[in-house]
């Protein structure tokens, strides 16, 4: 690939006359406008677009050397709707005789484009256009900047043509008074784009976030399903079959629907981790099954999401499991219902499967996102998160474990996760000058964890790092909880 040199102009363009990259693309036409005249009106780039259609916008009040050109390219056909902003250094003016800039707009790209007046006598002038381009990111898409180009000459021809007329039927050419552009069609269809656009991403993001499911099976009928709110757990044995979190809406019926679809015993037993409606809102979608929690979850849920739980009271848990813990029967299968001190909530549980060696730990274990943390309200205590986690991995050194959000995390997953947690609830501790200043001090980048957006009591919440900071902050300032 050919690259012009950089820098000095006048490298540039002897090295330009001696490519044969294109010929150049070159024209003129002659008006019926005295020389003086017509510069005076072509040099004044702001008012280029009245004129000249090739151009959109222009910037410049007058053509100065050494400085910037900054315009912008109408498309070279109008149904194409982009806008080409350029930048061009000015590099030659020569009153009333032309103006040269160089564009350097790509790598490797280096074209030059000159407009030229000559007087020809009797009031008349000559109009010209020249412009060529070299180089390597030239030469990429050489096709198009050669209809580029033309386009450009065309339309400053015509231009030129244009203002003849007016001069001819108005008897002066004050640039200024040519009929105004109007931008009131581009402004509307930008904005039509850009909003198509927020709702396409918006779009894209509330399906991805929200509705979009994907399970994968961990052992032969066992299958976990991650996404459409906290993830899920799906057990199935001897003709029945269990199911550990139910999401919420949409994902709640997404994950029923994939139900319906995969498991063919009937789901007998719901398992809610814990009380967050992210993980327990799909519960009366099973009103037949049994909804078992740890003892605290039906106060927890009539507490704080009472306008949700009085309608569907079916989903409320009725088998409740002390802290002692309990174990449940699956077909052949046996599991054990583990209950630790309070830690993302004062009413977790985690469910384990011996024979296959899974743990689906509830929102005790975010991996690979910020976590979310309940306040006091829900009985969060970041020391007792931190506990937890290190007693998952202790006794489950080889397990598989199903986290509330994220994909299956390895024992080495969750101690990173601990060690993320510790990290913060020591940067915390130590900060004594208010939530703001934490909030600027932490820098919890390095952990490259993932924003995770939640529905929590009706509100739509954000587990970024700087709410990990400050929602650790005023944990770890409460009374009664300031030690690891
Ligand atoms: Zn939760």
């Amino acid at each position: 690939m050919n690259l012009p040199p950089s820098g000095n102009d006048g490298a540039r363009a002897r090295y330009l006359a001696g490519t044969h990259d294109m010929e150049p693309v070159q024209g003129t036409v002659d008006v019926d406008i005295p020389i003086d005249i017509f510069w005076e009106c072509f040099r004044r780039a702001n008012y280029w677009p009245r004129w000249n259609k090739c151009f959109f916008w222009g910037h410049n009040r007058d053509l100065k050397i050494g400085k910037h050109l900054i315009w912008a390219f109408q498309p070279i056909k109008p149904q194409y709707l982009y806008k080409m902003w350029s930048i061009a250094n000015i590099v030659e003016v020569e009153d009333r005789k032309k103006v040269t800039w160089e564009v350097t707009a790509l790598p490797g790209m280096y074209a030059r484009h000159t407009y030229h007046v000559e007087d020809l006598g009797n009031g008349r002038t000559r109009f010209g256009s020249w412009e060529q381009g070299t180089g390597g990111g030239f030469n990429l898409i050489k096709k198009f900047w050669i209809i580029h180009f033309t386009f450009v000459k065309d339309e400053s021809l015509k231009g030129a043509a244009m203002l003849e007329q007016h001069y001819k039927a108005t008897g002066q050419l004050d640039p200024a008074k040519l009929p105004k552009k109007s931008y009131l069609l581009f402004w509307i269809v930008t904005i039509a784009i850009l909003l198509l656009l927020a709702g396409g991403i918006g779009g894209a993001w509330f399906y991805s976030s929200f509705v979009k499911l994907t399970a994968t099976q961990l052992a032969p009928g066992v299958n976990v399903v991650t996404g459409g709110g906290g993830n899920s757990l799906v057990v199935e044995d001897g003709g029945d079959a269990l199911l550990v979190d139910t999401k919420f809406s949409p994902g709640s019926k997404s994950l029923h629907h994939w139900i319906d679809t995969n498991v063919t015993s009937p789901v007998t037993k719901v398992v809610n981790t814990h009380y967050h409606y992210d993980h327990t809102q799909g519960n009366s979608l099973y009103p037949s099954a049994r909804k078992i929690a740890h003892a605290s979850v039906p106060a927890l849920m009539r507490r704080w999401d009472n306008d949700w739980w009085a309608g569907h009271d079916s989903g409320v848990p009725t088998q409740l499991i002390p802290d002692s813990g309990a174990d449940l029967q699956v077909g052949s299968k046996k599991l054990s219902l583990v209950h630790p001190p309070p830690a993302h909530t004062a009413g977790d549980l985690w469910v384990f499967l011996p024979a296959d060696n899974i743990v689906a730990t509830g929102d005790l274990v975010f991996n690979s996102y910020y976590p979310f943390m309940d306040q006091p309200e829900g009985g969060t205590s970041i020391p007792g998160m931190i506990l937890a986690i290190r007693k998952l991995t202790t006794d489950y050194p080889n397990a598989r474990f199903v986290p509330g959000h994220g994909p299956v995390a390895s024992a080495q997953n969750l101690s990173r996760y601990g060690d993320y947690l510790q990290s913060l609830y020591a940067s915390v501790i130590k900060e004594n000058a208010g939530e703001e200043q934490a909030a600027a001090d932490v820098n919890l980048r390095p952990w490259k964890l993932a924003i995770l957006p939640s529905l929590h009591h009706n509100t739509m919440i954000w587990a970024t790092a700087n709410n990990n900071v400050r929602w650790a902050y005023r944990l770890a300032h409460a009374a009664g909880e300031r030690t690891l």
